[in-house]
Parts: C-alpha cells; structure tokens; sequence
C-alpha cells in the first residue's frame, strides 16, 4: 500500500517540474501576449498621433514663417519717410497681385483720407464703419500673444533657467527654441503655466477643435482644450505706441479679417485689410499634401470651419480632427487640422494585430500544454516500464526459482529411493514433469519475447489440424488440472479443423492463456475449453471463474510487463509477458486474443485464427 503511494507520487513529481518548468512560463507568455495585443488599438493611434502632430508642427512653422514674412513685404512697399507719394503705393498696392485687399490712410484725429469719400465703394464704407471707432481709440481689440512666447521671455527674464537646462550658456536663438520646445512637449509645465495665468485672473480661450481620439462618440465627453494663445484688449493708440508697423487679426461679427498698418510720419498711418483668399492661396502651397490614403488635412477657420473647400472628403464633425494644432497669433483659433480618412480603418486593423497576436499566443500555449502533457506521458509510461522492467527481473528470477527448488527435492526424493510407493513416485514424476513445463513456458517466454522485440522470432508453419492440437493438448493438462481440484470442462467439434501454423507456436500461446486461467482462480477452480468453427475463423474459447479483469484493464493487460495492480495478483507469480507473446504469436497467424467478462464471474479469453481453405493454402 506504502510503496503503491510512493509509485504514484514519483509519476506525479515530473508532471508538476513541467507545470513549474513550461506550462506556467508559457501561461505567462500567452497572458502577456493577449494583453499587448489588447492595448496595439491605443499603441496604433498613439503611433499615428505622434506622427501627424509632427507633421502638423512642421506645417505651423511654415505657416508662421509665411504670415511673419507678410509684415515684412508689406512694410518694403512703404517708404519710411513722410511725403506726397504715399498714394502712389496705394496705386502700387492695387496694380500688383499683392495680398491687399482694402487700403487706407487715416490722419491722427481719425479722419479718413483714403479711400477718398467720393470714391468709396459699399465694400469700403461697411470697412470703414467696421473699424472706425477702433481707428478712433474709442473701442479696443484684442491682441492675442502665445503662451509659449510669454514662457519663453520669463524664462529669460529669470536667469535662463527652465527644468532640465539649468544655468546654462546659450545663444538666444538655442534657449529660446529649447524653451518652446520643453513647454511644448512637458504637459507639467504647461498646466502650471495655465494655472499662473488663471491666478492672474487671465481668461484663457478655449480652442475650437476637441481632439484626442478617432472614436467620435468618446470625443463628445472629452474636455474642451485651452488655447495657447490668449487675448488682450488694446486701444489702437497703445498698440501704434509701442512698434513702427504691424499686423491685428479682427473678428467682427463672425468675419475675420487681418489688417496692416504702418505709420507715415507722426500725421499719418496707411494701411490695408489682407486679402484671406489670397492669402490661402499662399498657405495651401505649403501644406503637406492634403489628402493621403490615411488622413485628410486642412486648415480650420475662426468659426471651425474648413478654410479651404473640402472635395471629396467630409468628417462627421469637423471640430473633432484627430490631431490639430493651433496656427499663429495672426490667425487666432485657427487650426491646422487632421481627420483619419476611415477611422474604423485603424480599428479594424489594430483588432486584426490583436486577432493575429492572441491567435498565436492561443497556439502558443496550447503547443506548450500538448507537448507538455505529451512529456509527461511519455515520462510516466518510461518510468513505469523502468519500474516494471524491474519488478520483472524479481519476479523471472523467483519464477526460476521456485520449480528449480520442488524439481530438485523431488529428484532427490527419487534418487534416495526414500518413496518406496510407485504410485507416490508417480505424483513426484508428473509434479516435476509439470514443474519442468512451466520452467519451459517460462523460458520460452522470455526468449521469445526477447525475439520479438529484436524481431527474430520465426515460426514453421505448416497446414495443421488446430482440433486435433488443442485435444491432444487438453489431455496432456487434464491430470495436472484434475489432481488440482480443477474441474475442466472441454468442447471440441468433431472432424479436423486446419488452419496454417506453426503448432508449437500456438501451443505455447493456448498454454500461457490456461496457465493464467489456473492461476488467476482463487477458490472457484473451474476452466473451460472449448473450439468451434465460426465463420472463416476457428474460435477457441478458454474460461476461468476466478478473480476477474476489471473492463476498464482488458487491452492495457495485453501490454509487456504489466501486471494488474492488486493484491490478488501480486500473491500469484508472473512477469507480465505471458499475454503480450501469446497476442503476438496469434497476430502473427493472422488471428487475434480479446478478453471479456465471463458469466457469472471470471474471465474469458477469446482467440481467433483463420481456417485454412483451399484458397489461402494454393497462396
Ligand atoms: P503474468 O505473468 O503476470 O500472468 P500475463 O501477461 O500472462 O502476465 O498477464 C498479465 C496480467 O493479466 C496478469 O498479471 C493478471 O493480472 C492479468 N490476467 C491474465 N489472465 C488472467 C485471468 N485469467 N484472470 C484474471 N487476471 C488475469
């Protein structure tokens, strides 16, 4: 009972080495696979996020660089002394493909001296009205400032120190542009900055454009986003006071128009409305190309709305781009903004990575437990036949033993002449005759299945009558059987019965299945042996009433070495060889062995060989 236990917990002790060595790591692994896959939807959109807000940044540059570039042009075409011609730039302005679209003059007091009054123009009057009070002092604007900028001059004003960049000597072109950069990549220092300016009481617009993600429905509960440029408003005179010539983004009653102005002497500023749709006309060539088989690009109005027309593409909101950036100061809430062209592209081919990745990570590990689980069979089944190969070897020298030893006292018995009683001698005879032959089986058996293994093992075969084979040997086991209490029953059909085989072979195969039949017997000692003519098979059949075979053993009984595992078989002497021969031996003559339960108690063998007819004998 101990050792059964034993047994059974050293075939365990690899199983659990290769639960601890392969299947949990590979259940890790799989795990950790199908939650990466879990997240390539957010790693996908974040990969093209960084893309297009790089691209969109490289844009804003340019664009920047182009309105910066427009004061400069404008100023060129204006002389910087006072004197008569200045009307002739207004001609000049006019005649010249420039981006002007309403010039004027104005004097110190407000007045306007061009356009003239009787030559002005319903477009020019609705200008004039628009920004009168505004010429006049009487109503200020607003003038928007980055954020960044104004980090950018504390930064400076405060020693040059930002994080990460301490007290270090730069040029102003270097720090100013590292300066931009950290506030544009460090959230920290961004919502600090917001938090100063709310704590001064500075109103911090918020932005056109919700960006963040490409699944529509969840952009509706994002928070809007804060601008990065904020307003002031200033009085036209505080704006001249402080600079030569510059450029005011206007929003008038949703228009947004963006004036020049210059100052002629210290009588007179010039100026002009810039002409949007020109200026369009300057901005597209320097965006990267619009529409790409991914994402379509555009620039967004004040309103939110697409600046330029849309063709062939329309979002389902157009406040919701994927990715935007704010553009200018000059052109406040504006956006340059970017729209996946099929967001549920982007969906459909992250959940395919993920698909693909769970799929093999599922392959993965069921490969890791099948083989496993293969493993562990395998070593189970080598460490059990280890173990039987073993208990084989005890149990053949014991077989050899025991008949050696009654051989031997009876011999001597015999030989000292100490049994005068012949019928006594005759017991002594036939009980070593009958030890001598189980020594033989026992031997054979060993040999053969050494051959068989080695696949030696050779029969002669010859046309022979199996009726006559299986009588002549139930004769010879009667006395035996009988002088042990056996009550043997046989059943022969009468006339000859031929199959082709090598009778010595097939003798040794009935032997072994009546010596198990004897052995395995217990109290009820009982055997039948019968033959009959079934079909083209001759059916021998040979049964016991002892201890049985549980169903769910009868094929694994048939396996090299094994030997039932319970105590009724462990009292009776074997090696596990007898069935595996006696199978091969009748699978060799084209026959077969079952077992099945015999009826009341008991086993039944079952063999089938095939008859010889005078087909199979011509072949
Ligand atoms: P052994 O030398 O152990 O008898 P076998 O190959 O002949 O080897 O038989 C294998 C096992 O099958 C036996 O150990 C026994 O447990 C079981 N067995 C064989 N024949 C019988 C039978 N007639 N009744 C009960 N059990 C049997």
């Amino acid at each position: 009972m101990m050792s059964k236990k034993r047994n059974q917990s050293t075939l365990w002790r690899p199983g659990l080495i290769i639960m601890a060595a392969i299947i949990i790591p590979g259940l890790l692994l799989s795990i950790l696979a199908i939650r990466t896959a879990r997240h390539e939807e957010a790693f996908m959109e974040k990969q093209l996020h960084t893309t297009f807000s790089a691209e969109l940044s490289q844009a804003v540059y340019s664009l920047q660089q182009l309105l910066e570039s427009i004061q400069d042009s404008l100023d060129a075409t204006v002389p910087v002394v006072t004197g008569k011609d200045i009307k002739a730039v207004i001609h000049k302005w006019d005649s010249t493909t420039s981006l002007v679209d309403i010039p004027f003059i104005f004097d110190k007091s407000g007045n306007v001296v061009w356009p003239p009054e009787s030559d002005r123009s319903q477009r020019d009057r609705d200008f004039i009205t628009a920004n009168y009070n505004f010429f006049l002092n009487r109503q200020p604007v607003e003038v928007y400032r980055s954020i960044s900028d104004d980090y950018v001059d504390q930064m400076i004003a405060a020693n040059r120190k930002f994080p990460g960049k301490k007290n270090k000597k730069q040029s102003d072109i270097t720090f100013r542009k590292q300066a931009k950069d950290a506030f544009a990549r460090n959230s920290k220092i961004q919502k600090k900055v917001y938090k100063d300016l709310q704590r001064q009481g500075q109103v911090v617009p918020l932005r056109n454009v919700v960006t963040g993600s490409k699944n529509e429905a969840k952009v509706e509960a994002y928070t809007p986003q804060l601008s990065t440029y904020i307003s002031e408003p200033m009085r036209f005179s505080q704006i001249v006071s402080s600079a030569n010539s510059g450029l005011i983004p206007r929003i008038i009653d949703q228009q947004f128009t963006l004036l020049y102005w210059k100052k002629i002497g210290t009588e007179q500023i010039i100026g002009c409305s810039i002409d949007i749709t020109k200026l369009l006309d300057h901005i597209i060539p320097l965006l990267p190309q619009t529409q790409t088989n991914v994402r379509y690009l555009t620039i967004l109005n004040h309103n939110g709305k697409p600046a330029i027309p849309a063709e062939s593409f329309s979002p389902r909101n157009w406040k919701h781009p994927f990715a935007a950036k704010e553009i200018s100061r000059l052109l406040p809430r504006w956006e340059i903004a970017v729209y996946l062209v099929s967001p549920q592209t982007l969906s459909s081919r992250a959940r395919f990575t993920a698909l693909v990745i769970t799929l093999l990570a599922g392959i993965l590990f069921i490969t890791i437990v099948i083989s496993g689980f293969v493993l562990f069979k395998t070593m189970q089944t080598e460490m059990r036949l280890a173990r039987q190969k073993t208990t084989f070897v005890t149990n053949v020298s014991h077989e050899l033993k025991t008949p050696l030893t009654s051989i031997r006292i009876f011999a001597e018995l015999l030989k000292d002449r100490r049994q005068p009683d012949p019928a006594k001698q005759e017991k002594y005879l036939g009980i070593m005759v009958s030890e001598i032959e189980r020594l033989t089986r026992l031997i054979n058996n060993v040999l053969d299945f050494a051959r068989i293994n080695k696949g030696e093992k050779t029969y002669s075969k010859r046309t022979c009558d199996i009726n006559a084979l299986c009588q002549e040997l139930a004769a010879n086991q009667r006395f035996r059987l009988e002088h042990n209490k056996f009550t043997f029953i046989t059943d022969f059909p009468s006339g000859e019965l031929f199959v082709f085989a090598d009778p010595e072979a097939i003798k040794q195969a009935l032997l072994n299945i009546i010596s198990n039949a004897e052995k395995y017997s217990a109290d009820k000692k009982w055997i039948r042996f019968t033959l009959v003519h079934e079909g083209s098979d001759a059916v021998l059949r040979v049964a016991d009433q002892g201890i049985g075979i549980d169903p769910a053993l009868k094929e694994r009984i048939f396996k090299e070495f094994y030997r039932v595992d319970d105590s009724l078989t462990a009292r009776v002497q074997g090696t596990g060889l007898g069935l595996t021969i006696t199978r091969q031996i009748l699978q060799d003559h084209g026959g077969d062995i079952r077992s099945q339960k015999n009826e009341p108690s008991g086993t039944e063998f079952i063999i089938t060989l095939p008859i010889q007819t005078e087909e199979s004998s011509e072949t």
